[in-house]
């Protein structure tokens, strides 16, 4: 099932996206289907009159992970790490798919990296690693966009990872798919810069959920970032990254400078 939220011009609503690729329909949903469950609405409208938001509005934090790809990490010079390199991202720096990343003005160097996003269904904390499924409930796709001059030069990553609108979440949450062997391809002004597969991470889905529940409490609608593929690089304002992962959709949204 694919979960959207989005507006046609009044306050936020969720729906059921269906239907085929150019001709998908919402079907409308009664109130917030993470906290109600799925309780059908009476409104049916076409997916391209109304304009999508992000699919979940994480309610304490969005957990990212770094260097869980190896051919990432040696691309960047790092060692693959024993465990799991967590960071933190406020939700402030969610947006919504086609909303515009605005370019940290103390930033030179803002890359793209596209990236498969775990959102949390339920409280979990301390899950074992076979029991981490029932917590999730479902995916989505990231860009989590680094200012990678200030990630090297501020030491931690908050403000590099974490700025207002670095994070697009889209284009909306799919509920029923494994997560074990997806294509995950990153274009840059349509162009391919990113082509890999999730069977590569590192660390996966259960293994993150698992190891992110041992040090902190796992609230609905929490995310989690799994790791960015090789073949990450900058973008310059002007310019379109669309992050596309076979299952789920294409998360695409314009690079501004203000
Ligand atoms: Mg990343």
């Amino acid at each position: 099932m694919r979960i959207a939220r989005y507006t046609t011009g009044d306050d936020p609503a969720y729906g059921i996206v269906e239907g085929e690729p150019g001709h998908e329909v919402i079907l409308g949903l009664q109130g917030d289907p993470l906290y109600v469950g799925i309780v059908p609405g009476s409104t049916t409208v076409a997916l391209e009159e109304v304009r999508l938001l992000a699919p979940v509005i994480p309610r304490s934090k969005v957990i990212g992970i770094g260097r869980n790809y190896a051919d990432h990490a040696k691309e960047m010079g790092n060692e693959v790490p024993e465990e799991p390199l967590m960071f933190l991202v406020p939700n402030t720096a969610v947006i919504g798919p086609g909303d515009p990343v605005v370019m940290l003005p103390q930033s030179h160097e803002i890359h793209y990296e596209g990236e498969l996003a775990v959102v949390i269904g339920k409280i979990c904390k301390d899950v074992r690693i076979e029991d981490a499924g029932e917590c999730v409930w479902g995916y989505t796709v990231t860009n989590d966009v680094t200012a990678r001059d200030l990630q090297t030069r501020d030491k931690q990553w908050s403000r590099a990872k974490g700025f207002d609108t670095s994070k697009p979440l889209g284009p909306w949450i799919e509920t029923e798919l494994d997560p074990a062997d997806l294509r995950l391809t990153t274009r840059l002004d349509g162009e391919v810069v990113q082509d890999g597969t999730t069977a590569d991470l590192i660390f996966g889905v259960g293994a993150l959920v698992a190891y992110a529940s041992a040090a902190f409490t796992l609230l609905p609608g929490d995310v989690i970032l799994t790791g960015t593929p090789a073949g990450v690089g900058p973008v310059r304002a002007g310019q379109r990254v669309s992050v596309e992962i076979e299952g789920i959709g294409t998360l695409e949204n314009p690079f501004v400078r203000r």
